[in-house]
């Protein structure tokens, strides 16, 4: 049995489950999101080469792909620190930083940002979606993928002695792709060996879901210890929903701060606003699933941090909270929800 069994892996080190206290289960505070620069729609060419300014804020704010600095939360460490000591005094006490090879994750930043602020940070292991894996990791086998994954969360990654606390995200597109399907089976095989959290980016089809789960499940993994990342821009109709948490996966709405009326990624989708998710959240509690989900805030692009004119890390504590108090969510399932659920999940078996 590895020594993780029963703790949670930090950045600093194992602590107690207890430790936790609040967590946002899907967050970036040092990455860059080159991979997916959306070109600029004709005539907006100037704004999206521009130093970022408050008069460009709400171009920003709908168009946040299209400007290349914006991209590059790599370096904002600074205004990082600044945000996660206003994030404890607000009552938070963890962080899943999931940020995977492909979109430069940085473990000595993570542990730096451990260590000055006080919040626990648990680094993601893995690969991120196909465009970003390198031609020899293409060629690996799934034996060898495994072999990779087991050592960023025995031994430590990236060159480092620093080690990974969850599996993911693991990025998938639609439709999934053979290098994709790889990684997936051999998140799955080191599930098995480890015991571990496992966390998923679907693609953006609303079969991206159940299809990940299915691959994950056919390789042996273990699904109640696994997160389906992004369901507020996946999954819409409520019956469609349903059908998808009965896989047993948990559900995470990880995009709150996120009001955008033409979606980059795909303009089929209409974003839920913060109203709509608590409304969601409020459904699948309704129908039993208070076990089951997570919430958190996706921060990927600089023009998020309350530097830039964002809502920050904070905005799920100070106004997503007391909106669930007062759409009839108890304070007894908002503990759940950020406490309880992140804790049963980021626990080694
Ligand atoms: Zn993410």
């Amino acid at each position: 049995m590895p020594e993780q069994s029963g703790k949670v892996q930090t950045v600093l080190g194992l602590i107690e489950p207890n430790q936790l206290g609040r967590t946002m289960t899907h967050e970036h505070l040092t990455m860059t999101f080159e991979c997916s620069h959306v070109s600029p729609a004709p005539g907006d060419e100037g704004l999206a080469a521009a130093p970022i300014e408050m008069k460009h804020l709400h171009w920003l704010q709908q168009n946040p792909y299209s400007h290349h600095e914006n991209l590059l939360l790599n370096q904002e460490i600074e205004a990082v620190k600044e945000e996660l000591l206003c994030y404890r005094k607000a009552g938070g006490g963890s962080i899943v930083e999931n940020t995977t090879t492909g979109i430069n994750r940085n473990l000595p930043v993570l542990r730096q940002l451990a260590k000055e602020t006080g919040v626990h940070i648990i680094a993601g292991a893995g690969y991120y979606v196909d465009v970003t894996h390198s031609d020899e990791t293409r060629k690996m086998t799934v034996e060898k993928l495994t072999d990779i994954i087991v050592n960023e969360v025995l031994h430590g990654a990236d060159g480092t002695d620093i080690r990974c606390g969850v599996i993911g995200e693991i990025g998938t597109s639609w439709p999934i792709t053979e290098s994709e399907k790889k990684v997936l089976r051999a998140t799955a095989h080191a599930q098995t060996q480890l015991g571990c959290p496992v966390i998923i980016h679907p693609g953006r089809n609303k079969a991206a879901p159940g299809e990940a789960i299915r691959i994950l499940q056919e390789a042996g993994g273990d699904i109640s210890k696994t997160v389906m990342s992004h369901l507020d821009r996946s999954i819409y109709d409520p019956r469609e929903l349903l059908e998808f948490a009965k896989m047993g996966s948990y559900l995470e709405y990880d995009l709150f701060g996120t009001e955008v009326v033409n979606y980059q990624f795909n303009l089929d989708v209409d974003m839920l606003s913060d109203s709509q998710r608590v409304q969601t959240l409020a459904f699948l509690i309704r129908e039993g699933y208070e076990d089951r989900i997570l919430i958190a805030h996706d921060i990927h692009t600089k023009h998020r941090l309350t530097k830039y004119g964002g809502h920050g890390f904070s905005h799920i504590l100070k106004n997503i909270v007391p909106k669930m108090l007062s759409r009839g969510i108890t304070q007894n399932q908002v503990d759940k929800i950020l406490i309880e659920n992140p804790k049963q999940w980021l626990t080694f078996k």
